[in-house]
């Protein structure tokens, strides 16, 4: 069983042990008790900590400053402290692996305080600036100085790649190996740490307690991600993109799979621009059996990266050059990888819903594209196959009329977006979105009662421009729509089942009012 962890920052005693019982209270399974965080070092009163919190609870964590830590003592009293606190109780301690290798007074008094049992030791190394060079070597290393105690390596990952290292890596030592990739990029490393047999993962107890890059808190960890219903055969779905701080995808597809009981969980991961970067990404971990990668969701800027290596797309797909959806068909055996673009299946969804009318419908039907981007690209693409009369309006005139003559369809001069004659305007441009909030894309004066109009900008939820349309009396279709939609959509391709779409729109919502 692989212990989930929470490390545990406070500054005083007091604070110390109240934050370890609710911890342990919330599900954890171990509290890491970073005790160089403290202001002030009471061995006795820490002992007393130690009792009450009772037996195989507690690790007891005291980095030095050299080690990325908070303490600035001497190595001789530092030692001390954890001799003192680690005899006669029944507690992992954290010694480092530096400290250990350097220092044989450490060693002989861990070892004595332990009762000469190591294997309640756990000697870590961290880089917290990169990649060890071979972390592979490293943990070796780390394992030899100790054979029967926990090894621990972390480090500072330059993208979502190292996660397939520090998995390999998790596995091995027979279950007593802790591997960690930091920050943002290293967060599957904590959440499959149990998929992959790990010692253990760290979490904070809450937001803005971290204590090192990456840590998410118990409630995300549990909740979000199901720490405990994790385990060998999950099926493992992400989005690559880069960057992705903001990304809600894994908020909502997380949720889905809660709502519907599928063993499934949904993962960030962050991968530099390149095609070899992107493509490097998914072979790799569709080869780690383990992992049973299943589906992604892929966004900016590798949308033609995730088409270019798949195997089968749609012919529309094909044609807006880009895929935001990746299925791994391995059931068939043939290891087939099928792209989709849902963008522009979730924006005709979301127009078809927003008018309540059929697709067919939608023929002839006079529409303005705003934009001439990649969200214009899959909208003008699905638009021109319902066989609509599109024109497109762009800042750029030249990029308007290059998609227009790539689709067939019209094209007029931004400065003239105040006089189109459209049954439907559809803003694809960034104008409006959050933080630019007092920006539309259209003047007020050019909203007729009679007119639809879409904006696929979702943050904010609605738009200067969907304020000013809702108030001349216009249909409104919010990016939300198409969001949730496009949400919906990879999510049936993936499990089959029909997406709980009001929980999906319920967890977005949720999400842009709490930020
Ligand atoms: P993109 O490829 O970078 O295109 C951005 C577009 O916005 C371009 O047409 C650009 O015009 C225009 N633009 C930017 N700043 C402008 C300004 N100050 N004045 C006039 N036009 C301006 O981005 P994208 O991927 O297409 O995304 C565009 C928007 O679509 C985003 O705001 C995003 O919120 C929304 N979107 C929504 C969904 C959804 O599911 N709801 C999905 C995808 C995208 P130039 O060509 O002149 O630079």
């Amino acid at each position: 069983m692989t212990r989930l962890t929470v490390s545990l920052v406070d500054r005083t005693a007091e604070q110390l042990e109240d934050s370890a019982r609710q911890a342990l209270a919330g599900g954890a399974d171990l509290v890491e008790l970073r005790i160089d965080y403290l202001h002030e070092i009471d061995a006795s009163g820490l002992g007393g900590i130690l009792d009450r919190l009772g037996p195989a609870r507690t690790i007891i964590t005291c980095r030095p400053a050299s080690e990325g830590g908070k303490y600035v003592g001497s190595e001789t009293d530092r030692i001390e402290l954890l001799a003192r606190l680690t005899t006669d109780r029944d507690c992992l301690v954290d010694a480092g692996f530096a400290a250990w290798q350097g220092s044989e007074l450490l060693r002989g008094k861990i070892t004595k305080a332990l009762g000469g049992d190591l294997s309640r030791l756990i000697l870590s190394a961290h880089d917290f600036n990169g990649r060890p060079s071979d972390p592979a070597a490293l943990l070796q290393r780390i394992r030899q100085a100790n054979p029967g105690g926990i090894a621990k390596i972390a480090w500072q990952p330059a993208d979502a790649r190292d996660n397939l290292d520090a998995f390999e890596l998790m596995g091995t030592g027979g279950g007593r190996s802790i591997v960690v990739c930091m920050g943002q990029q290293g967060l599957a490393s904590r959440v499959l740490a149990g998929k992959f047999g790990a010692y253990l993962t760290y979490c904070s107890l809450q937001r803005g307690c971290e204590a090192a890059p990456g840590q998410i808190d118990l409630d995300q960890i549990k909740r979000v991600y199901r720490w405990h219903r994790t385990g060998s055969d999950t099926r493992v779905f992400g989005v690559v993109g880069w960057p992705l701080a903001h990304s809600l995808s894994p908020a909502i597809h997380n949720a889905a799979f809660a709502e519907l009981g599928i063993d499934a969980v949904y993962l960030p991961l962050p991968v530099p621009p390149t095609y070899h970067a992107f493509a490097e990404l998914v072979q790799r971990a569709r080869r780690c059996d383990m992992l049973n990668l299943s589906g992604l969701s892929v966004t900016i800027p590798h949308k033609p990266h995730a088409l270019r290596l798949a195997d089968q797309a749609e012919p529309l797909t094909r044609r807006i050059g880009a895929a935001n959806t990746l299925i791994f068909d391995t059931g068939s055996g043939n290891g087939f990888i099928r792209a989709m673009n849902t963008d522009y299946a979730g924006a005709m969804a979301a127009l078809v819903t927003g008018l309540n009318c059929r697709p067919e419908d939608l023929t002839a039907r006079r529409c303005a594209v705003l934009g001439a981007g990649g969200a214009a690209r899959a909208i003008v693409a699905g638009l021109v196959d319902r066989q609509c009369d599109v024109v497109i309006c762009n800042r750029t005139a030249a990029k308007a009329r290059a998609l227009a003559d790539e689709f067939g369809c019209r094209w007029q001069p931004f400065d003239q977006r105040g006089s189109l004659r459209a049954d439907i305007v559809i803003n694809t441009t960034s104008l409006g979105m959050s933080p630019n909030v007092d920006q539309s894309p259209l003047p007020a004066e050019a909203l007729r009662a009679d007119m639809v109009i879409f904006d696929t900008v979702y943050n904010p939820l609605e738009t200067l421009l969907l304020r000013q349309a809702r108030q001349a009396g216009c249909r409104t279709i919010t990016g939300l729509e198409m969001f949730v939609r496009q949400a919906a959509l990879q999510f049936e391709a993936w499990t089959g089942r029909p997406a709980p779409l009001d929980l999906m729109r319920d967890v977005v919502v949720r999400r842009l009012r709490s930020r």
